[in-house]
């Protein structure tokens, strides 16, 4: 029996994971189950699944979570520690399914262990690539990826020599707002962004879809997984979502990798890799698609583009103050404290105050330099937000 583990259970990533070793339960013994707020999902998880611990990131929330699983033997525990002290349990194969710069620390204590990482948290590569992959190298573990667009990415370079390469392309739905007029993406809402066209996915990605700070992020955790150029990775729309990257190389062939919009290809591509097994997705009937089709990513329209570019010249630790000010920026638009078009405007000027000669930003990437960027960061972002 495979050992395995779930940061981030209770979310979308987490729940199609389950989704997915419960079809086969006979064949996984599930070591830690972690989840945020969402205890009573946690601990019906845990039960099902027969985990050895159920973790919460909510100190406040230890009791209940300890009440719902009395008497079935799974222990609970609490706290940004406990859930480092769970990623270091023996397992072969770890899910990093936690949202936003929270997930590095357990990512990076299973690596420690020689665990094989699945990785859906691109924020753990946008602000620690470098430690991220020099810690799986240093243990004998391997990162792999969950994002829909590094899966196929990684599915086209099998086989393939990285200096043949000539250009990534990773393709964008656009989001809730790919077609508004440009003049109405002030007044856009929480709840208009937070409705995506193709995909079915927790709040903050969604609206981060519609900002195109998910496919910033993105862009950088390609340059940063794969060791690839920056100025050869594009980003192409493609509303429909199913072409998910294309890799062009020397003699002019481009690999595409297509498949319907649902996570649990690329999930169930981690959890069996190197094997391919069969999976619950469905299969494209390319007649009845009819069509693909392509359009230009607009930088005035999505502006985290170009400053994804920004990050990746400038590289060290502008990659972690990126996603944290990208973090506050959304969570003033989610509680309406600003407005849609004022994030990207918040994350460029926390990236220029924070820029410079003996900047932070230029320190090492350790874990301890990364939260303090994080934090300088956020201590930033929220200082403009106030002036604005
Ligand atoms: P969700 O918001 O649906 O779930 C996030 C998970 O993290 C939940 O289990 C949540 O707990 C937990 N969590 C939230 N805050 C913390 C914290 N501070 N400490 C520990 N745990 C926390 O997100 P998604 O599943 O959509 O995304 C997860 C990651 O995967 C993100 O990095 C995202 O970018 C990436 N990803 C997601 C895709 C998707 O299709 N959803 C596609 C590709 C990548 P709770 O809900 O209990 O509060």
């Amino acid at each position: 029996m495979r050992r395995i583990s779930i940061f981030g259970a209770t979310g979308s990533i987490g729940q199609n994971t389950i989704d997915l070793i419960a079809r086969d339960f006979a064949a996984y013994q599930v070591v830690a189950l972690t989840g945020g707020r969402n205890v009573a999902q946690l601990a019906e998880d845990a039960r099902q699944l027969r985990a050895e611990i159920a973790v919460t990131a909510d100190e406040a929330l230890l009791p209940d979570l300890r009440e719902r699983l009395s008497g079935t033997g799974i222990e609970a525990a609490a706290g940004a520690e406990a859930l480092v002290e769970a990623a270091r349990r023996p397992a072969d194969w770890v899910m990093s399914a936690i949202v936003g710069a929270a997930g590095l620390p357990p990512g990076l204590a299973a690596l420690e262990t020689g665990a094989t990482l699945a990785l859906a948290n691109k924020e753990s590569m946008v602000c620690a690539g470098p430690l991220v992959m020099g810690t799986a190298k240093a243990h004998g573990g391997a990162v792999l990826p969950v994002d829909s667009e590094h899966s196929a990415v990684f599915q086209a370079l099998i086989g393939e020599d990285l200096a043949a390469v000539e250009r990534v392309i990773i393709t964008a739905s656009g989001g809730a707002f790919r077609d508004w007029p440009l003049e109405k993406l002030a007044e856009a809402t929480p709840e208009q962004a937070a409705t995506h066209p193709n995909w079915d996915m927790g709040q903050r990605i969604t609206i981060d879809s519609a900002s195109m700070f998910n496919k910033a992020l993105e862009v950088i955790e390609t340059k940063e997984f794969f060791g690839i150029d920056p100025e050869l990775i594009e980003v192409v729309v493609h509303p429909e979502s199913m072409i998910h990257a294309l890799v062009g190389f020397r003699d002019g062939a481009l690999m595409a990798h297509v498949g319907p919009p649902d996570m649990r290809h690329a999930i169930g591509f981690a959890l069996h890799h190197p094997q391919r097994q069969e999976l619950p997705v469905e299969r494209l009937d390319l007649v009845k698609l009819g069509q693909f089709t392509f359009r230009a990513a607009c930088e005035t329209r999505w502006p985290a583009l170009r400053l994804a570019r920004e990050v990746m010249r400038t590289g060290g630790l502008s990659g972690a103050v990126f996603n944290a000010a990208k973090e506050r920026a959304l969570d003033a638009f989610i509680e309406k404290r600003i407005g849609f078009t004022r994030m990207a405007a918040v994350v460029e000027e926390t990236l220029n105050r924070v820029s410079g000669e003996g900047s932070l930003i230029h320190a090492g990437i350790t874990l301890d330099n990364v939260r303090e960027a994080d934090h300088f960061a956020r201590v930033t972002a929220d200082e403009i937000m106030k002036q604005q």
